[in-house]
């Protein structure tokens, strides 16, 4: 059982050499194993703010505020430290890594989480296993990590991750973006089956209503101008595929 809280969260992103914008305003937020909230929000109202905070971006000053793993201090952790703690992230535009392949920087990751490195033999059978049930060619493993991958190869290759990693808490940022209906589904799948595993708690954040017609939310968190404004159940994602966000935002821009 894990907990992340994240507690009056204020963050600012550096703008310039010597200028910073202030773009969280107080987020407070609790994820437990086994349960999956989502955050939606208009662009540009902080989502991926959140998510770089949390990793420990350079560029995202923490001003106020906390995060706890387990009562763990995750802001004052290494970025390394927070993934072996059992933080997942993924990006809304991951990095390439060039010469690195998916196979090699699994295994990489995988042994800085489990603190030695898998089996040969049984981690060649996991990665493979994972892969189909992703529906990816065994080929895609000695690819280069993100080089030239479309967006649905980015998604999947995050879902192998969060598979084969298995962290405690799994922060997804608009893990649907760029997906055609039938990576949706398979990525979709993909976290469900880390949730049903896994008892896994998940952060999932978008811009969309579609991905939660797949991966049901227990909680939905309405962001906007860099803090929640509005919390509820499932039915708050399809209020939202209706009406969109535009109650909210008027809402935040009358008491702001
Ligand atoms: P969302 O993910 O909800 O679309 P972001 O967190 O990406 O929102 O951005 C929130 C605000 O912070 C936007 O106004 C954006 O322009 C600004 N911002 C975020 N990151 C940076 C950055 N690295 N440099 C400058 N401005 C940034
Ligand atoms: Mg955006
Ligand atoms: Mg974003």
């Amino acid at each position: 059982m894990s907990t992340l809280e994240i507690r009056d969260l204020h963050v600012s992103v550096q703008t310039g050499s010597e200028e910073s914008k202030p773009i969280l305003r107080g987020v407070d937020l609790t994820v437990k194993s086994g349960e999956t909230h989502a955050i939606m929000g208009p662009n540009g109202s902080g989502k991926s703010t959140l998510a770089y905070s949390i990793a420990g971006h350079p560029k995202y000053t923490v001003t106020s505020g906390s995060v706890l793993l387990d009562g763990e201090d995750v802001l004052a952790m290494a970025v390394d430290e927070r993934a072996r703690a059992g933080l997942f992230l993924a990006m809304q535009y991951p990095v390439e890594v060039p010469g690195v392949s998916v196979s090699n920087f699994l295994r990489t990751a995988a042994t800085a989480i489990r603190g030695e490195a898998p089996k040969l033999r049984t981690w060649v059978k996991e990665v493979k296993g994972a892969m189909e049930q992703l529906g990816v060619d065994q080929s895609f493993a000695e690819r280069n990590v993100n080089e030239g991958f479309s967006g649905g190869e980015k998604k999947r290759h995050e879902i192998l991750q969060l598979e084969l990693l298995k962290p405690k808490i799994a922060i997804l940022d608009e893990t649907d973006s760029g997906l055609d209906i039938d990576a949706l589904k398979t990525v979709s799948e993909g976290v469900n089956r880390a949730r049903a595993n896994g008892d896994i708690g998940t952060l999932l954040i978008t811009h969309y209503t579609r991905i939660l017609r797949y991966i049901r939310p227990d909680f939905v968190h309405v962001f906007v101008g860099g803090r929640i404004v509005e919390e509820g159940g499932s039915e708050l994602a399809d209020e939202l595929e209706e009406s969109g966000y535009e109650r909210f935002i008027t809402a935040a821009g009358a008491v702001s």
